[in-house]
Protein backbone atom coordinates (compact mmCIF):
# COMPACT_ATOMS: atom_id res chain seq x y z
CA UNK A 1 0.00 0.00 0.00
CA UNK A 2 1.17 3.43 -0.98
CA UNK A 3 1.32 5.94 1.97
CA UNK A 4 1.11 8.99 -0.59
CA UNK A 5 1.07 12.78 0.52
CA UNK A 6 -0.75 15.45 -0.40
CA UNK A 7 0.54 17.98 -2.86
CA UNK A 8 0.63 20.63 -0.90
CA UNK A 9 2.09 23.70 -2.56
CA UNK A 10 1.69 26.54 0.29
CA UNK A 11 0.12 29.73 -1.05
CA UNK A 12 -1.82 27.62 -3.23
CA UNK A 13 -5.23 26.57 -2.23
CA UNK A 14 -6.59 23.46 -1.62
CA UNK A 15 -9.74 23.66 -2.87
CA UNK A 16 -10.29 21.59 -6.65
CA UNK A 17 -9.59 22.37 -9.09
CA UNK A 18 -5.84 22.45 -9.02
CA UNK A 19 -4.75 24.44 -11.91
CA UNK A 20 -1.35 23.87 -13.76
CA UNK A 21 -1.39 26.47 -17.00
CA UNK A 22 0.97 27.66 -19.17
CA UNK A 23 2.03 26.95 -23.11
CA UNK A 24 2.91 23.56 -24.50
CA UNK A 25 6.69 25.00 -25.24
CA UNK A 26 8.47 27.21 -23.48
CA UNK A 27 9.77 29.13 -26.68
CA UNK A 28 11.30 32.54 -26.09
CA UNK A 29 12.17 34.56 -23.08
CA UNK A 30 9.44 36.93 -24.09
CA UNK A 31 6.63 34.50 -25.11
CA UNK A 32 7.29 32.42 -21.17
CA UNK A 33 7.10 35.60 -19.33
CA UNK A 34 4.48 37.63 -21.30
CA UNK A 35 2.26 34.56 -21.09
CA UNK A 36 3.27 33.80 -17.29
CA UNK A 37 2.58 37.16 -15.86
CA UNK A 38 -0.64 36.85 -18.04
CA UNK A 39 -1.35 34.01 -15.87
CA UNK A 40 -0.39 35.31 -12.82
CA UNK A 41 -3.17 38.15 -13.13
CA UNK A 42 -5.43 35.46 -12.96
CA UNK A 43 -4.66 33.82 -10.15
CA UNK A 44 -2.70 30.46 -11.62
CA UNK A 45 0.02 29.65 -9.47
CA UNK A 46 1.46 26.76 -10.98
CA UNK A 47 3.01 27.76 -14.64
CA UNK A 48 3.93 24.63 -17.01
CA UNK A 49 5.89 24.47 -19.86
CA UNK A 50 7.96 22.16 -22.35
CA UNK A 51 11.68 22.82 -22.23
CA UNK A 52 12.45 19.10 -23.77
CA UNK A 53 9.48 18.50 -26.77
CA UNK A 54 9.34 14.91 -27.43
CA UNK A 55 7.69 14.71 -30.96
CA UNK A 56 6.59 11.63 -32.86
CA UNK A 57 8.74 12.52 -36.16
CA UNK A 58 11.95 14.14 -36.37
CA UNK A 59 12.22 18.12 -37.14
CA UNK A 60 9.14 19.19 -35.35
CA UNK A 61 10.35 22.04 -32.45
CA UNK A 62 11.90 19.73 -30.16
CA UNK A 63 12.03 22.23 -27.59
CA UNK A 64 14.23 25.05 -26.49
CA UNK A 65 16.50 22.71 -24.04
CA UNK A 66 18.11 23.88 -21.39
CA UNK A 67 18.80 27.37 -22.85
CA UNK A 68 15.23 27.91 -21.19
CA UNK A 69 15.13 26.81 -17.87
CA UNK A 70 16.63 30.57 -16.80
CA UNK A 71 13.81 31.95 -18.13
CA UNK A 72 11.50 29.36 -15.67
CA UNK A 73 13.79 31.08 -12.74
CA UNK A 74 12.66 34.28 -13.71
CA UNK A 75 8.90 33.83 -13.91
CA UNK A 76 9.16 32.19 -10.18
CA UNK A 77 10.73 35.78 -9.40
CA UNK A 78 8.82 37.96 -11.17
CA UNK A 79 5.38 36.53 -10.38
CA UNK A 80 5.51 33.81 -7.56
CA UNK A 81 4.51 31.08 -9.47
CA UNK A 82 5.51 27.54 -9.24
CA UNK A 83 6.97 26.13 -11.92
CA UNK A 84 6.59 22.59 -13.93
CA UNK A 85 8.21 20.92 -16.97
CA UNK A 86 8.55 17.60 -18.82
CA UNK A 87 11.69 15.28 -18.28
CA UNK A 88 12.42 12.27 -19.59
CA UNK A 89 15.78 11.44 -18.74
CA UNK A 90 18.34 11.79 -15.70
CA UNK A 91 19.98 14.46 -17.72
CA UNK A 92 16.41 16.40 -17.87
CA UNK A 93 16.13 15.85 -14.18
CA UNK A 94 19.42 17.08 -13.09
CA UNK A 95 18.93 20.12 -15.27
CA UNK A 96 15.60 21.10 -14.14
CA UNK A 97 16.47 20.54 -10.03
CA UNK A 98 19.71 22.24 -10.59
CA UNK A 99 17.24 25.37 -12.09
CA UNK A 100 14.87 25.52 -8.96
CA UNK A 101 11.50 23.33 -10.54
CA UNK A 102 9.20 23.12 -8.57
CA UNK A 103 7.25 20.18 -10.20
CA UNK A 104 8.27 17.84 -12.73
CA UNK A 105 5.95 15.47 -14.89
CA UNK A 106 6.76 12.51 -16.82
CA UNK A 107 4.91 12.34 -20.29
CA UNK A 108 3.07 9.87 -21.72
CA UNK A 109 6.09 9.14 -24.27
CA UNK A 110 7.83 8.10 -21.34
CA UNK A 111 5.91 6.72 -18.82
CA UNK A 112 4.81 4.03 -21.27
CA UNK A 113 8.76 3.18 -20.71
CA UNK A 114 9.71 1.37 -17.47
CA UNK A 115 13.76 1.68 -18.66
CA UNK A 116 12.91 5.50 -19.05
CA UNK A 117 11.02 5.78 -15.67
CA UNK A 118 13.26 4.02 -13.70
CA UNK A 119 16.16 6.07 -15.03
CA UNK A 120 14.28 9.15 -14.01
CA UNK A 121 13.30 7.50 -10.53
CA UNK A 122 17.21 6.49 -9.71
CA UNK A 123 17.92 10.42 -10.69
CA UNK A 124 15.27 11.20 -8.34
CA UNK A 125 16.78 9.40 -5.09
CA UNK A 126 16.73 11.38 -2.39
CA UNK A 127 15.09 14.35 -3.74
CA UNK A 128 11.84 15.77 -2.24
CA UNK A 129 9.64 17.39 -5.13
CA UNK A 130 6.29 16.21 -6.52
CA UNK A 131 6.14 14.30 -9.46
CA UNK A 132 2.94 13.89 -11.89
CA UNK A 133 3.10 10.98 -14.05
CA UNK A 134 0.90 11.01 -17.16
CA UNK A 135 -0.95 8.21 -18.39
CA UNK A 136 1.27 5.88 -20.76
CA UNK A 137 0.04 6.47 -25.19
CA UNK A 138 -1.51 3.25 -24.93
CA UNK A 139 -4.44 2.30 -22.76
CA UNK A 140 -2.61 0.23 -19.92
CA UNK A 141 -3.41 0.80 -16.29
CA UNK A 142 -0.92 -1.86 -15.12
CA UNK A 143 1.58 0.13 -16.81
CA UNK A 144 0.44 3.46 -15.39
CA UNK A 145 0.50 2.03 -12.02
CA UNK A 146 3.76 0.40 -12.62
CA UNK A 147 5.10 3.96 -13.51
CA UNK A 148 3.83 5.65 -10.71
CA UNK A 149 5.48 2.50 -7.99
CA UNK A 150 8.92 2.91 -9.38
CA UNK A 151 8.88 7.02 -8.67
CA UNK A 152 7.49 5.94 -5.53
CA UNK A 153 9.44 3.58 -4.22
CA UNK A 154 12.12 5.98 -5.14
CA UNK A 155 11.15 7.70 -2.10
CA UNK A 156 8.87 10.54 -4.04
CA UNK A 157 5.54 10.89 -2.06
CA UNK A 158 4.29 13.82 -2.95
CA UNK A 159 2.87 12.07 -6.43
CA UNK A 160 0.01 12.65 -9.02
CA UNK A 161 -0.74 11.41 -12.05
CA UNK A 162 -2.06 13.35 -15.35
CA UNK A 163 -4.70 11.79 -17.29
CA UNK A 164 -4.18 12.71 -21.09
CA UNK A 165 -6.01 10.68 -23.21
CA UNK A 166 -5.11 7.52 -25.12
CA UNK A 167 -3.86 7.03 -28.58
CA UNK A 168 -6.11 5.49 -31.18
CA UNK A 169 -5.50 4.73 -35.15
CA UNK A 170 -8.36 6.01 -35.95
CA UNK A 171 -9.02 9.93 -34.50
CA UNK A 172 -12.10 11.45 -34.50
CA UNK A 173 -13.81 13.50 -32.13
CA UNK A 174 -10.49 13.36 -29.57
CA UNK A 175 -6.76 13.71 -30.49
CA UNK A 176 -6.43 10.88 -27.71
CA UNK A 177 -9.72 9.19 -26.37
CA UNK A 178 -10.56 9.75 -23.02
CA UNK A 179 -10.66 6.37 -21.74
CA UNK A 180 -12.29 7.70 -18.62
CA UNK A 181 -13.06 4.19 -17.23
CA UNK A 182 -9.59 4.13 -17.15
CA UNK A 183 -8.58 7.30 -14.50
CA UNK A 184 -12.04 5.87 -12.32
CA UNK A 185 -10.18 2.37 -11.83
CA UNK A 186 -7.01 4.04 -11.00
CA UNK A 187 -9.12 6.03 -8.62
CA UNK A 188 -10.44 2.87 -7.61
CA UNK A 189 -6.92 1.33 -6.84
CA UNK A 190 -5.03 4.20 -5.91
CA UNK A 191 -7.54 6.58 -3.98
CA UNK A 192 -4.96 8.67 -2.58
CA UNK A 193 -3.52 9.55 -5.79
CA UNK A 194 -4.53 12.63 -6.76
CA UNK A 195 -5.55 13.00 -10.88
CA UNK A 196 -5.07 16.00 -13.11
CA UNK A 197 -6.76 15.89 -16.13
CA UNK A 198 -5.43 17.01 -19.08
CA UNK A 199 -7.95 18.75 -21.61
CA UNK A 200 -5.64 20.14 -24.08
CA UNK A 201 -4.11 16.92 -24.86
CA UNK A 202 -7.63 14.83 -24.76
CA UNK A 203 -9.13 16.99 -27.07
CA UNK A 204 -6.44 18.64 -29.29
CA UNK A 205 -8.94 21.42 -29.96
CA UNK A 206 -9.68 24.65 -28.34
CA UNK A 207 -13.54 23.81 -28.40
CA UNK A 208 -13.41 20.92 -26.40
CA UNK A 209 -11.22 22.19 -22.87
CA UNK A 210 -14.18 23.32 -21.27
CA UNK A 211 -16.57 20.12 -21.73
CA UNK A 212 -14.34 18.27 -21.12
CA UNK A 213 -12.92 19.94 -17.77
CA UNK A 214 -16.43 19.95 -16.23
CA UNK A 215 -16.55 16.17 -16.98
CA UNK A 216 -13.54 15.96 -15.34
CA UNK A 217 -14.95 17.46 -12.27
CA UNK A 218 -17.88 15.80 -12.38
CA UNK A 219 -16.05 12.44 -12.30
CA UNK A 220 -14.37 14.11 -9.18
CA UNK A 221 -10.79 14.53 -10.96
CA UNK A 222 -8.53 16.78 -8.40
CA UNK A 223 -6.84 19.09 -10.46
CA UNK A 224 -6.75 20.37 -14.70
CA UNK A 225 -3.68 21.11 -16.57
CA UNK A 226 -4.49 23.01 -19.46
CA UNK A 227 -2.14 24.79 -22.47
CA UNK A 228 -2.28 28.26 -22.25
CA UNK A 229 -0.38 30.27 -24.67
CA UNK A 230 0.07 35.08 -25.14
CA UNK A 231 -0.94 33.82 -28.64
CA UNK A 232 -2.30 30.13 -29.17
CA UNK A 233 -2.05 30.89 -32.88
CA UNK A 234 1.63 31.28 -33.58
CA UNK A 235 2.40 28.57 -30.89
CA UNK A 236 5.16 26.56 -32.04
CA UNK A 237 3.45 23.10 -31.09
CA UNK A 238 0.06 22.33 -30.26
CA UNK A 239 -1.28 25.72 -31.17
CA UNK A 240 -4.93 24.40 -31.72
CA UNK A 241 -5.32 23.33 -28.10
CA UNK A 242 -3.58 26.39 -26.28
CA UNK A 243 -5.99 29.04 -25.20
CA UNK A 244 -4.95 32.67 -23.99
CA UNK A 245 -4.82 33.31 -19.94
CA UNK A 246 -7.97 35.62 -20.93
CA UNK A 247 -10.07 32.29 -22.45
CA UNK A 248 -8.70 30.16 -19.82
CA UNK A 249 -9.92 32.50 -16.75
CA UNK A 250 -13.19 32.38 -18.91
CA UNK A 251 -13.28 28.46 -18.77
CA UNK A 252 -12.62 28.42 -15.29
CA UNK A 253 -15.24 30.61 -13.98
CA UNK A 254 -17.46 28.62 -16.18
CA UNK A 255 -17.14 25.66 -14.09
CA UNK A 256 -19.61 23.92 -11.78
CA UNK A 257 -18.00 22.02 -9.59
CA UNK A 258 -20.20 20.17 -7.09
CA UNK A 259 -19.51 18.81 -3.59
CA UNK A 260 -18.14 15.05 -3.46
CA UNK A 261 -19.48 14.78 -0.51
CA UNK A 262 -22.66 15.21 -0.58
CA UNK A 263 -24.98 12.14 1.28
CA UNK A 264 -26.20 9.69 -1.54
CA UNK A 265 -29.34 8.74 0.72
CA UNK A 266 -31.39 10.26 -2.11
CA UNK A 267 -29.87 7.76 -4.59
CA UNK A 268 -30.86 4.66 -2.74
CA UNK A 269 -34.15 4.26 -5.54
CA UNK A 270 -32.38 4.96 -8.40
CA UNK A 271 -29.40 2.83 -7.09
CA UNK A 272 -32.09 -0.27 -6.95
CA UNK A 273 -32.91 0.19 -10.08
CA UNK A 274 -29.90 -0.18 -11.60
CA UNK A 275 -28.99 -2.96 -9.86
CA UNK A 276 -31.97 -4.92 -11.47
CA UNK A 277 -31.37 -4.09 -14.32
CA UNK A 278 -27.41 -4.96 -14.16
CA UNK A 279 -28.83 -8.52 -13.47
CA UNK A 280 -30.66 -8.33 -16.65
CA UNK A 281 -28.23 -7.13 -18.64
CA UNK A 282 -26.12 -10.32 -17.32
CA UNK A 283 -29.33 -12.50 -17.74
CA UNK A 284 -29.78 -11.55 -21.28
CA UNK A 285 -25.91 -11.95 -21.71
CA UNK A 286 -25.53 -15.12 -20.60
CA UNK A 287 -28.48 -16.00 -22.91
CA UNK A 288 -26.94 -15.01 -25.72
CA UNK A 289 -24.12 -16.80 -25.00
CA UNK A 290 -25.83 -20.11 -24.49
CA UNK A 291 -27.47 -19.63 -27.90
CA UNK A 292 -23.74 -18.45 -29.01
CA UNK A 293 -22.02 -21.68 -28.04
CA UNK A 294 -24.98 -24.14 -29.71
CA UNK A 295 -23.94 -22.25 -33.06
CA UNK A 296 -20.76 -23.35 -32.45
CA UNK A 297 -21.85 -26.60 -31.98
CA UNK A 298 -23.42 -26.43 -35.33
CA UNK A 299 -20.42 -24.88 -37.03
CA UNK A 300 -18.40 -27.67 -35.12
CA UNK A 301 -20.20 -30.39 -36.92
CA UNK A 302 -20.20 -28.44 -40.27
CA UNK A 303 -16.74 -27.85 -40.46
CA UNK A 304 -17.12 -24.18 -40.16
CA UNK A 305 -14.99 -21.46 -38.98
CA UNK A 306 -15.33 -19.91 -35.70
CA UNK A 307 -15.46 -16.32 -37.12
CA UNK A 308 -17.66 -15.29 -39.76
CA UNK A 309 -16.58 -11.68 -40.55
CA UNK A 310 -19.63 -10.71 -42.78
CA UNK A 311 -21.81 -11.72 -40.50
CA UNK A 312 -19.91 -9.69 -37.56
CA UNK A 313 -19.81 -6.50 -39.72
CA UNK A 314 -23.39 -6.28 -40.28
CA UNK A 315 -24.15 -6.98 -36.15
CA UNK A 316 -21.46 -4.58 -35.53
CA UNK A 317 -22.77 -1.24 -38.46
CA UNK A 318 -26.38 -2.34 -37.10
CA UNK A 319 -26.29 -2.09 -33.65
CA UNK A 320 -24.17 0.87 -33.78
CA UNK A 321 -26.55 2.66 -36.07
CA UNK A 322 -29.50 1.49 -33.63
CA UNK A 323 -27.53 2.67 -30.06
CA UNK A 324 -26.64 6.21 -31.65
CA UNK A 325 -30.58 6.39 -32.55
CA UNK A 326 -31.13 6.04 -29.09
CA UNK A 327 -28.92 8.00 -27.84
CA UNK A 328 -26.06 5.99 -26.78
CA UNK A 329 -22.23 7.14 -28.60
CA UNK A 330 -21.19 4.98 -31.52
CA UNK A 331 -17.92 4.26 -29.56
CA UNK A 332 -19.74 3.00 -26.17
CA UNK A 333 -21.70 0.94 -28.58
CA UNK A 334 -18.75 -0.59 -30.66
CA UNK A 335 -16.65 -1.37 -27.24
CA UNK A 336 -19.66 -3.00 -25.96
CA UNK A 337 -20.32 -5.54 -28.71
CA UNK A 338 -16.41 -6.15 -29.24
CA UNK A 339 -16.51 -7.09 -25.89
CA UNK A 340 -19.35 -9.36 -26.16
CA UNK A 341 -17.82 -10.73 -29.87
CA UNK A 342 -14.38 -11.94 -27.95
CA UNK A 343 -16.00 -13.75 -25.53
CA UNK A 344 -18.73 -15.41 -27.82
CA UNK A 345 -15.97 -16.40 -30.05
CA UNK A 346 -13.83 -17.42 -26.92
CA UNK A 347 -16.79 -19.73 -26.06
CA UNK A 348 -17.09 -21.33 -29.40
CA UNK A 349 -13.62 -21.91 -29.74
CA UNK A 350 -13.82 -24.16 -26.69
CA UNK A 351 -16.35 -26.22 -27.58
CA UNK A 352 -14.61 -26.61 -31.34
CA UNK A 353 -11.49 -28.08 -29.20
CA UNK A 354 -13.84 -30.05 -26.95
C1 LIG B 1 2.78 18.09 -23.13
O1 LIG B 1 2.29 18.14 -22.00
O2 LIG B 1 3.02 19.09 -23.82
C2 LIG B 1 3.02 16.76 -23.73
C3 LIG B 1 4.01 16.53 -24.56
O3 LIG B 1 2.11 15.90 -23.33
P1 LIG B 1 1.97 14.30 -23.51
O4 LIG B 1 3.16 13.68 -22.87
O5 LIG B 1 0.71 14.05 -22.75
O6 LIG B 1 1.83 14.01 -24.97
MN1 LIG C 1 1.54 19.93 -25.72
Amino acid sequence: MMELSPINLPGVDNKRPLVIAGPCSAETEEQVLTTAKELAAKGIKIFRAGIWKPRTKPGGFEGVGSEGLPWLKRVKEETGMYTATEVATERHVFEALKHGVDILWIGARTSANPFAVQEIANALKGVDIPVLIKNPVNPDLELWIGAVERIYNAGIHHLGVIHRGFSSYDKKLYRNLPQWHIPIELRRRLPNLPIICDPSHIGGKRELIAPLSQQAMDLGFDGLIIESHCNPDCAWSDKDQQVTPDVLDYILNMLVIRETTQTTENLTELRKQIDELDEQLLELLSKRMRISREIGQYKKEHDMPVLQTVRYDEILNKRVSQAVELDMSDDFMKSVLEAIHEESVRQQIVIMNK
